[in-house]
């Protein structure tokens, strides 16, 4: 069971929604602006030095929060706007690497550290982007780079000789295609882990299932009516109500399996799990107690109501007819039941309600006995 979530106060309802769902997307967003404001005070760092121009320094800086402020909008109302968490990365990607190709043109000699940026920002959209996404953003990515740097090239060349840009452009080309390779590669690893925990999960599914459940009359096995008992056991000692137990065993099924065969017999058991089961609700349990024995737990439940349960089980079930077995041979059974006093262990329930089924029997069997 999961924590209930603690309500949220006005300012969080506003700025993060009313419940958690975008909780990790704006933290994703969070860490972006903070690098975004890294960077850009740097850049007034730079226009302060005079190293970069200040009208293009400022528009730089104005673009970076206009695409900060975007992005935490887009995020915000990104159900309300249908936008996938693939497209919010894609479009700050791209806004990112815009904004870095721009910084390279205009940050003369420390230009070099912007291509380290665009490492990062591939980094950041590994596990967002499809595969093929991501190649086609690195390779856009480092074409726009590669025509700004011969721009740059041509128009200044004393600030950016030809063949520093040259190495420059291999540098990036190479570090772009290693970083995008690697996060492809961590991607596969990552999408076949969760490949893996989805068939564990299922795995453990089925292995739960088949520990609570019996194999012939898929009603619970005595293991889980043990479980649920401490279970109700628990939650009845906080909150006491009437609580009743059943145990039911069939009649002469020795002789079925001696006239019939055991497979018959078999046939029997699955025969009345399934005409006795409708009569139960979802938050009863009705158990394999044992070989042709049966267990009935009904919380919320008092002894008349219960009794008239086990008796509406016993005329479906007299009315079953099972391949192999003459329609003359009606399956019968001997049931106890009682009402759990107050205090009392349901074990103890259970010892009241197995000697009323032996009641049962010795006075004639096919009949329920309320104790
Ligand atoms: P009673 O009316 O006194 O309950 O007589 P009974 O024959 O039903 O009781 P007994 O305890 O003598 O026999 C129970 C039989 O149930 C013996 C056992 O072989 C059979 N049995 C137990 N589990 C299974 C099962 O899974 N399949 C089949 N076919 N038979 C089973
Ligand atoms: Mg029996
Ligand atoms: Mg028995």
């Amino acid at each position: 069971m999961t924590a209930p979530e603690k309500p949220r106060s006005p300012l969080a309802r506003l700025f993060m929604g009313a419940d958690h769902t975008l909780d990790r997307l704006l933290a994703y967003w969070f860490a972006t602006c903070a690098f975004y404001m890294a960077s850009l005070a740097v850049l007034v760092a730079e226009i302060l030095a005079g190293t970069t121009p200040p009208q293009a320094g400022l528009i730089l800086i104005g673009a970076g929060m206009a695409g900060v402020t975007s992005f935490y909008l887009l995020v915000r109302f990104s159900q309300r706007l249908g936008l996938e968490y693939w497209q919010l990365a894609l479009y700050q990607a791209v806004w990112a690497m815009g904004c870095i190709i721009a910084a390279y043109a205009i940050t003369g000699p420390i230009r070099g550290a912007s291509m380290s940026l665009m490492l990062v920002v591939m980094v950041f959209c590994t596990f967002a982007l499809r595969p093929r996404q991501a190649v086609a953003l690195a390779a856009t990515a480092v074409v726009c780079i590669g025509v700004t740097m011969w721009c740059m090239a041509r128009l200044d060349p004393a600030q950016y000789p030809p063949a520093v840009e040259l190495m420059n452009f291999i540098l990036i080309a190479l570090g772009m295609t290693g970083v995008t390779a690697l996060s492809g590669a961590m991607n596969r690893l990552r999408a076949r882990l969760k490949d893996q925990k989805a068939e564990l999960q299922k795995a453990l599914e089925r292995i739960q299932t088949l520990a609570t459940i019996d194999e012939l009359t898929a009603l619970a096995n005595r293991r889980h009516a043990h479980a649920v008992l401490s279970a109700e056991e628990e939650r009845i000692d906080g909150a006491p109500g009437p609580v009743c137990v059943a145990l039911l065993d069939l009649d002469h099924f020795k002789l079925v399996n001696d006239r019939y065969g055991h497979a018959c017999g078999d046939a029997v058991l699955r025969a009345f799990a399934d005409a006795a089961r409708p009569e139960v609700r979802n938050r009863d349990l009705f158990a394999r107690w044992g070989g042709e024995e049966f267990l009935l737990m009904l919380p919320d439940t008092r002894l008349e109501d219960a009794h008239r349960v086990v008796a509406r089980m016993k005329e479906r079930v007299a009315s079953v007819e099972v391949d192999g077995v003459p329609p003359a041979l009606r399956i019968t059974f001997s049931a106890g039941v009682v009402q759990r006093k107050a205090g009392e262990p349901l074990s103890d329930a259970i010892t009241r309600a197995d000697q009323a089924m032996y009641t049962a029997k010795s006075t004639g069997r096919d009949r329920v006995i309320a104790a």
